[in-house]
């Protein structure tokens, strides 16, 4: 069994990132700007928008972030979607998902301009991706791709099972899987909480991308050996002997599967990494798009 290892991979590409960031500056090209939207206090979401802020800080992107009470009504945060479609400075935002229940989460998605979303959530975006036109791919599943990309893992022809069909991981995860392109070309059976027979559809897998937020929901029972295996779930779950009170469980049981498998992510350490690097490359072609 080999790691996939996503840490590692980010660092190289974060490298490739600030190598480019320095050429524009010695250019005079624009630097990049990445906006994220944070609303409220969630824990992990702010885990998540600090280390995109940090990423952006190590390959030398201008970033802002943009916090926001919890109670902020829908109307005031629109409001400030419409500055950062406006402002010319910002190539690209995000905002930060869930988002509290007041606020209707595809009306915000709808106001993001198709140019500056980064994180490839809005319809048009989505639709682009699902004609194999360039877009901006979203984070995780392009992540994922250049993950199997830099380890040289052969995807065409294999049958690839993908469980979970969210928008932003699942179900966008079956379509780049499927599309006519050197890392993709796979047959793909997409699972859900509907589906019968997951064990069977698994342990027939080539490739197999968890995304169901269970922790440890794939077992070594379900896989055939030599399968690889893309692990994106991430859980906290309660452990008092860490500082911060909890861990981090994948959607993979990693000793079961690990022994099975020939290529594995660790969780953490594997896809997450990947996600962070993804948007920094999306922010870049906004740029260079512009230009
Ligand atoms: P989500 O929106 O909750 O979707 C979960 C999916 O899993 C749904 O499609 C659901 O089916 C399916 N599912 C639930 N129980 C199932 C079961 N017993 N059998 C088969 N399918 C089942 O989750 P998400 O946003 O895609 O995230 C999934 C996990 O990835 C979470 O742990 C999340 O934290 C993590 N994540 C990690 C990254 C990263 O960068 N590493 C990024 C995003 C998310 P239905 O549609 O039928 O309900």
């Amino acid at each position: 069994m080999q790691l996939l290892d996503g840490l590692s991979v980010s660092k190289t590409i974060k490298l490739e990132l600030k190598e480019q960031v320095e050429k524009r500056k010695s250019e005079n090209k624009k630097i990049p700007h990445l906006a994220a939207v944070l609303v409220g206090n969630n824990g992990a979401s702010q885990t998540y928008v600090n280390a995109k802020v940090k990423a952006c800080n190590e390959v030398g992107f201008d970033s802002t972030l943009i916090h926001l009470t919890e109670d902020i009504s829908e109307h005031d945060l629109l409001f400030e979607i419409e500055k950062l479609n406006l402002n010319p400075d910002i190539d690209g935002y995000i905002v930060q998902l869930p988002l509290p229940q007041h606020i209707n989460e595809k009306k915000i998605l709808l106001a993001i301009d198709p140019m500056k979303d980064v994180d490839g959530f809005h319809p048009e975006n989505v639709g682009r991706m699902m004609l194999n036109m360039k877009t901006f791919l979203p984070a995780t599943p392009m992540g994922i791709i250049t993950l199997l990309e830099r380890n040289n893992i052969e995807t065409s022809g294999k049958h690839a099972v993908v469980l979970g069909r969210s928008h932003i991981v699942g179900l966008p995860m079956s379509i780049l899987l499927q599309r006519n392109h050197p890392f993709g070309n796979c047959t793909v059976t997409l699972c859900h909480s509907k589906t019968k027979n997951i064990e069977e559809i698994c342990k027939s897998a080539d490739i197999i991308i968890a995304a169901v937020g269970i922790p440890e929901f794939l077992r070594g029972d379900m896989v055939k050996a030599g399968a690889v295996v893309v692990d994106v779930g991430i859980t906290r779950v309660n452990d008092a002997s860490k500082k911060s009170g909890f861990r981090l469980l994948g959607d993979v049981n990693f000793e079961e599967v690990s022994s099975k498998c020939s290529f594995i992510t660790p969780v953490p350490g594997g896809v997450g990494p990947m996600t962070i690097v993804s948007l920094m490359q999306n922010t870049l072609a906004s740029v260079e798009h512009k230009e």
